[in-house]
């Protein structure tokens, strides 16, 4: 996605989109980001990583150059109009990785403040001390993904050598920035970190939400069994104790949508749960941002951050 020209790093296909559409931000998954509110969600071509169950190999491990005729060109200022128009709150760059087209999401990012709109990400969160930093400029809310963390793991299923950058990351990007966690579980192969990621989390900022998603893989790992939803449940009942925004999803009828008042346990923020990442708002029942039943403050993008 990048090539050097002239001693000069420059962007090989700028303000080029794979994807363009809209949608609701909790099938993101941003649960504490303006609930309910709509985005229009981007994508280019190209990622850092090459996981072996990837649901966008097409897209993300594919050769850019190729791509291209299938993907269309859209400046910023029409993006940031497109946006408008379809009366949604943010833009989020949710298909691959953001750090491979940072020139063209510094535009972006500069036209979407002028009208107002916010920007978010998912992002892998490996890269440069100095990249994350650039991206935190671009990107209000992010959401990053902790897909496993040790040495094995990583080597096997997402082509790295180490968690090491990632940790790294969220802690700087947690630190001035709003951030939510994903980990895809991939039965037997990170299933068992899951009470040392929720000890990590909670140690940068038990507030963070953490969701825990139901990989079914896909690409090299299609024919995989899909994780089990009672071991996950079990693991997650103990990890509640230090984290209490923690969600389980990607399978219909989760009990796990729900937000609860971290003081007095009563259901703060309902959802639906339509599994496959297409998770709805039923009913915020928070009264400017605070617990209707005990008043504590719910944290909350939309209260807290700007
Ligand atoms: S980080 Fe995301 S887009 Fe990139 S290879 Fe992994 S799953 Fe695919």
């Amino acid at each position: 996605m990048y090539t050097v020209s002239d001693g000069e790093i420059r962007e090989r296909f700028p303000h080029r989109w794979s994807a363009c559409s809209t949608s609701v931000i909790e099938s993101m998954p941003f649960y504490h980001v303006h609930p309910g509110s709509r985005c229009l969600t981007i994508g280019t071509a190209g990622c850092n990583f090459r996981c072996s169950y990837c649901s966008n190999a097409h897209i993300a491990k594919e050769d850019p150059e190729l791509q291209q005729a299938k993907m269309f060109n859209i400046p910023p200022d029409e993006l940031v109009a497109m946006a408008k128009r379809m009366n949604c709150r943010s833009i989020v760059f949710n298909v691959n990785e953001p750090a491979v087209s940072i020139p063209s999401l510094i535009e972006l990012s500069r036209e979407a403040e002028k009208a107002g709109i916010m920007t978010g990400c998912l992002t892998n969160g490996y890269m440069t001390e100095e990249s994350a930093d650039i991206l935190a400029s671009i990107f209000s809310f992010f959401n990053i993904s902790l897909k496993g963390l040790s040495d094995s793991f990583n080597k096997n299923f997402i082509g790295i050598s180490s968690s090491k950058p990632v940790l790294r990351n969220i802690k700087r990007l947690a630190k001035d920035r709003y951030i939510e966690i994903t980990t895809p579980v991939i039965q037997g192969e990170n299933d068992n970190e899951l009470n040392n990621m929720a000890e990590f989390i909670a140690g940068i900022n038990p507030s963070i939400p953490w969701h825990v998603f139901r990989l079914l893989p896909e690409d090299e790992m299609k024919d995989e069994d899909y994780p089990d939803i009672n071991f996950i449940d079990n693991a997650l009942t103990e990890a509640r104790k230090k984290l209490p925004y923690i969600y389980f999803h990607n399978f219909v009828g989760s009990d796990w949508v729900n937000t609860i008042c971290p003081a007095c346990g009563d259901v703060v923020i309902e959802r639906f749960s339509l599994g496959c990442g297409g998770d709805k708002l039923k009913t915020d029942h928070t009264i400017e941002g605070c617990c209707k039943s005990c008043g504590s403050e719910i944290h909350l993008l939309s209260r807290n951050l700007k």
